[in-house]
């Protein structure tokens, strides 16, 4: 268990401000749905809140040094519970968190249940968990955590006080992402921050070395295309790894940058590619020619997925942006 949380003497931030008034009110909210993409500090927020519910401090809570407060950090409070960290909540797990807040909490009065990865849960495992996340036993609060408050059944969405994760802003993510990759290069970092969009969890996923090769190679895919070159497509296409694991990253960043190169045609903001370098880019091909492009890549990326053969796939894809970029090649270009 990471050590996370934040100590009293840090200012609160606003969805702080928000839990504390509740508590001070003393009616904090039985169930909350904390919605933030990866890396906003859906977790971190959760387990803020998990302290202040069991603070054994008279003062303000969470105090941040009481023994409550430390073991929450430490991810060992007899009466903090955590589901679906490893994995999805399932129907077994939520008939088993059931049965969990139906039992007195050890320590003191209060107990805390942290649901992970929500928007993963299947409508059979939410529907399980409606009745107790409306309305569960004195004492106990529900966090569910998701990427997306739409990922949720309507049903439980209303039942839950929502809290929503700020994202960062572009300066503090650099700032963050300048102390976490010192190696990587300024380049990096601005499309990293462009593509995060607030998040850091996405800004530091992309940086990884995996994405960073499926970056450059998309990138190679879409410079032989606009190229014309038609043998440095089919080079270019059948260089690297080849298992469909390590293409559908590429599949991704090459749809992101078509899709950059169609918003510049129509006066849109590229998110993956500099302005200046979008609309340069964009003017050596024609708007529909960008389309079909993106239709093949959609249509590869589909039967990479549906587990279709590999080489045919990719072959087929080869020949078909030969065709768009006008000439006509076997299908067995692999
Ligand atoms: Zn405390």
């Amino acid at each position: 268990m990471a050590s996370e949380g934040i100590g009293r003497k840090e200012p609160l931030s606003a969805v702080q401000s928000v839990f504390a008034r509740k508590l001070q009110s003393g009616s904090p909210p039985h169930a909350v749905i904390v919605e933030g993409p990866r890396g906003s500090g859906k977790r971190r927020f959760a387990l803020w809140c998990a302290q202040a519910l069991l603070c054994t401090s008279g003062g303000d809570k969470p105090c941040g040094v009481c023994d409550g407060c430390r073991r929450v950090l430490e991810g060992y409070h007899p009466d903090l519970h955590f589901f679906g960290e490893e994995s999805t909540v399932t129907v077994a797990d939520v008939r088993e968190l059931i049965r969990q807040t139906g039992l007195v909490p050890i320590e003191g009065d209060r107990s805390v249940y942290l649901l992970s990865r929500a928007e993963k849960m299947l409508s059979s495992a939410q529907n399980a968990l409606l009745k107790v996340f409306e309305e569960p036993p004195p004492g106990v609060t529900i966090f569910l955590l998701t990427e997306s408050r739409r990922a949720l059944l309507p049903t439980v969405r209303s039942r839950g006080l929502t809290v929503t994760m700020p994202g960062l802003t572009d300066e503090q993510l650099y700032a963050q992402l300048r102390l976490t990759h010192p190696r990587a290069s300024e380049t990096e970092l601005a499309s990293a921050v462009r593509v995060a969009q607030g998040s850091l969890g996405e800004a530091a996923a992309f940086l990884e070395k995996d994405a960073q090769e499926a970056c450059e190679r998309a990138r190679d895919w879409l410079d032989a295309c606009l190229s014309g070159d038609v043998y440095r497509l089919i080079g270019s296409i059948a260089t690297g790894k080849a298992n469909r694991d390590g293409l559908l990253p590429v599949f991704d960043v090459f749809l992101r940058l078509l899709s950059d190169l169609l918003l510049s045609r129509v006066g849109g903001t590229p998110v993956l590619l500099r302005e200046g370098e979008a609309y340069s880019l964009s003017r050596r091909v024609t708007k529909n020619a960008l389309a079909r492009m993106c239709g093949q890549a959609l249509v590869c990326r589909e039967r990479l997925e549906s587990n279709g053969n590999v080489t045919a796939a990719l072959s087929c894809f080869a020949s078909e942006l030969c065709a768009i970029a006008g000439r006509t090649v076997s299908r067995d270009v692999l």
